[in-house]
């Protein structure tokens, strides 16, 4: 078992939205307490955009990002185009990423995987296969690729398939941390989707690797994020521990939900942050819902961020423990408080 501690001194905290699509009152709701979190503590905030997905990133939700943001007065000290530990832009940091993989695989731990999506579909027996980024760990690699020998890489080679890189994980690790929010968490690698991509087939480099290595080279000391992404953070933490890096402290906070259930994104548009503004909702507004949600006010009266992080410095370190556990509910007329 591993035990990880959360660092002390200064928070540096982080926003990391991928750029796929427009703010979501969901994601708002995140890097409210992410922003809150570091504030309230005297600490830092860095904004990184992961738009580490050609294929899905654009230059426009970036730029709708940081209007978004700071519209809502969640400013950041570093991040964007400025900063010492630029670049803030996934999408120019392979080199350093292509480092960390150099260094995995200096450990024996780096493999090739030729299995297609349908065959990693089929051997899992899921209608909807294995996932290897965001949200639930999907169902589990089975290790298909995990021992070939040389002569059978190279038959895959011959086919033509280009293999993603999966990283050997120890098969009875289980990764404990103190979550700030869930509290204690004991969570079996095995129960994270076994063997996990560090780069795709088409060279796109995966999540995991990239978030640990720019959250380490940025000097993040606390993770503030969904409660969907819990299950990616046993990964990360053993690729702190193969990087010989010291973990963040993590915050896995609750998801808002539309009234059947579903967690917010970026398709329930009239919840984006852009509508709201267009219908005429205040920022101020939107912050005292969540207050009132993260239980910080009793009521949800109009208030600014900076005003929420001075009051919670006065009193004392960042009360996580009054976040509502599990999802929340977002009921569809809630904005027509705001306006
Ligand atoms: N880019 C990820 C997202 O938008 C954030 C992941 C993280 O906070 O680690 O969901």
């Amino acid at each position: 078992m591993n035990q990880h501690t959360s660092s002390g001194g200064t928070v540096t905290g982080r926003f990391a939205p991928s750029p796929t699509g427009l703010m979501h009152l969901g994601n708002a709701w995140s890097f409210f307490l992410a922003w809150l979190g570091a504030r309230a503590s005297g600490g830092r905030v860095i904004l990184r955009h992961e738009d580490i997905d050609p294929d899905r990133s654009r230059t426009e939700w970036m730029d709708a990002m940081e209007r978004d943001l700071s519209w809502l007065g969640l400013d950041w000290d570093e991040g964007s185009s400025h900063g010492l530990h630029a670049p803030y832009h996934q999408s120019m940091c392979g080199p350093l990423y292509e480092r960390a993989l150099d260094a995995l695989k200096a450990k024996g731990l780096v493999y090739p995987c030729y299995c297609t999506r349908k065959e990693l579909r089929m051997l899992a027996g899921a209608p909807h296969g294995a996932s290897d980024g965001l949200g639930d760990a999907g169902a589990a690699y089975p290790g298909t690729c995990r021992h070939l020998t040389p002569e059978q890489r190279a038959q895959k080679e011959a086919e033509g398939r280009h293999p993603a890189l999966r990283l050997l994980c120890p098969d009875d690790d289980v990764e404990s941390f103190n979550d700030l929010v869930l509290g204690p968490q004991n969570i079996p690698l095995k129960d994270c989707g076994g063997d996990f991509a560090l780069r795709r087939s088409d060279g796109v480099w995966a999540y995991q690797l990239a978030v640990v290595v720019d959250d380490v080279r940025m000097g993040v000391t606390q993770v503030v994020r969904g409660e969907d992404i819990l299950l990616s953070t046993p990964r990360q933490l053993l690729l702190y521990r193969l990087l010989d890096a010291p973990p963040p402290s993590y915050a896995h906070v609750p998801l808002l939900c539309d009234e059947n259930g579903e967690r917010l994104a970026k398709r329930h548009h009239s919840l984006s942050i852009a509508a709201l503004r267009e219908k005429g909702c205040s920022p101020t507004s939107i912050i005292g819902f969540f207050a009132k949600v993260a239980g910080l006010q009793p009521d949800p009266s109009p208030v600014s961020p900076s005003r929420l992080a001075d009051n919670i410095m006065r009193e004392g370190p960042f009360p996580w423990h009054a976040l509502p556990k599990g999802s929340l509910i977002i009921p569809h007329n809630a904005p027509e408080a705001w306006l």
